[in-house]
């Protein structure tokens, strides 16, 4: 069998060492606390959950959907956009539905990026971008996020060439792994650059839902202007607890939603429409389900930020995200000190190596575990670390 080149070059998974001791512990009976996925514990809530089951009995709804996705649907999402961010965008042409972000994500590169064009990806990042060029055999120049800066991007240290040669950037905030968020001053330079430098924005706002102590997420379409050269993707998996359903939208300029558009209609066929119908509700209820999820998600970062700095590492609580970014202790790296965490109090935690050179010296905490786990999870480190 041929396996494609591009395949191929895909680098090895980092991290086959410490599956190999996550399983050997688990075939021992060790009750292993995984705080690695980012996938909510907490159900679908079930007003969501009754949509599906009487949209699915309608026959209506057992054929091919559009591919853009219902206009009802569509509706419901400039609706959302208007009163969560007071953006005006038009159903019809500038609003597409996706099988969740990562799918959009993903096949998003291909309408507009040739072999030899260049992106730039973050480093750290979610892994799927750079995925997605490579998959587009175009090139693509990582950017570091840097603590310092708050993992912003320092715009001013790209060399003008580089900028010259760019056709799409990509960037999410709030971010995951980093936690970290950006103002609209911030978009604000991005969105400017993309207008002189002739680039594509694709920014991935699905966790911008997801945030602590009053803070509000912005959207990089509030920019004036941003329209014409970005394209917002927002998820209802972590807003809702929609993980397992596969439903996101993009929100961008008419003529990026077309070409985006035409490379879907050669990928897929669209989102079950009885899904729709429940997203719909979704959105609807959905400034109610995400206060509901956040108020628990920061009584667990609370607990957790609680015991890391009472042992004595150095940590900041995330204003949004599911995860907790710590800076591993001296003497570790990403992967020795996950290594330390699972022998010593069988946790297991992601390297932030795992997400790019620039991940080096941070592991990821998840916060997506029911909270008596979380808790014992909390007692295991104050017991193996005091
Ligand atoms: N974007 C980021 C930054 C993520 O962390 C994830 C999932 O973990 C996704 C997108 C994928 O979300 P969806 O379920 O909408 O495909």
């Amino acid at each position: 069998m041929k396996v494609s080149k591009r395949l191929k070059e895909i680098p090895p998974y980092l991290f086959a060492e410490i599956d190999r001791k996550i399983e050997e512990k688990r075939e021992r009976g060790v009750d292993v606390i995984s705080f690695g996925v980012g996938d909510p514990d907490l159900p679908t809530p079930s007003q969501i959950v009754k949509v599906l089951q009487r949209e699915a009995e309608n026959p209506n709804n057992h054929r091919y959907p559009s591919y853009q996705g219902m206009p009802l649907f569509r509706e419901a999402v400039s609706s959302w956009l208007r009163e969560r961010f007071g953006l005006d965008f038009d159903p019809e042409r500038e609003i597409i539905a996706l099988l969740g972000t990562k799918e959009g994500l993903f096949h998003c590169p291909l309408a507009f990026m040739d072999q030899g064009d260049t992106a730039l990806v973050p480093d750290p990042a979610y892994p799927v971008y750079g995925r997605a060029v490579h998959f587009c055999n175009a090139s693509q120049v990582r950017f570091p996020l840097k603590e310092e800066d708050g993992f912003l991007p320092d715009l001013s240290a790209i060399p003008e060439d580089t900028w010259l040669k760019t056709e799409m950037i990509f960037l999410n905030y709030p971010n995951n792994p980093t936690t970290a968020v950006a103002d609209l001053s911030f978009f604000d330079e991005i969105v400017e650059y993309s207008h002189r430098y002739d680039f594509i924005i694709v920014h991935d706002a699905a966790y911008s839902e997801i945030t602590y102590d009053g803070y509000v997420s912005p959207s990089l379409l509030q920019v004036a202007g941003a329209k014409d050269t970005s394209l917002e993707f927002h998820s209802l998996s972590k807003t809702c607890n929609m993980t397992g359903w596969r439903i996101g939208f993009a929100a961008g300029g008419a003529d990026l939603i077309e070409s985006f558009g035409k490379i879907k209609t050669n990928i897929d066929s669209g989102v079950f429409n009885a899904v729709q119908h429940a997203a719909i509700s979704a959105l609807e209820n959905s400034r109610d389900i995400a206060a509901d999820n956040c108020r628990i998600y920061q009584r667990r970062r609370d607990l957790l930020i609680e015991a890391l700095r009472d042992v004595g590492w150095r940590v900041t609580p995330p204003k949004a995200t599911l995860y907790v970014w710590m800076s591993v202790p001296g003497g570790y790296d990403s992967a020795s000190f996950a290594r330390e965490l699972l022998e010593e109090a069988d946790i297991v935690v992601v390297p932030g190596s795992a997400y790019g050179e620039y991940g080096e010296g941070f592991v990821r905490f998840s916060l997506t575990l029911p909270d008596q786990r979380l808790e014992e999870g909390v007692r295991r480190i104050r017991e193996a670390f005091s």
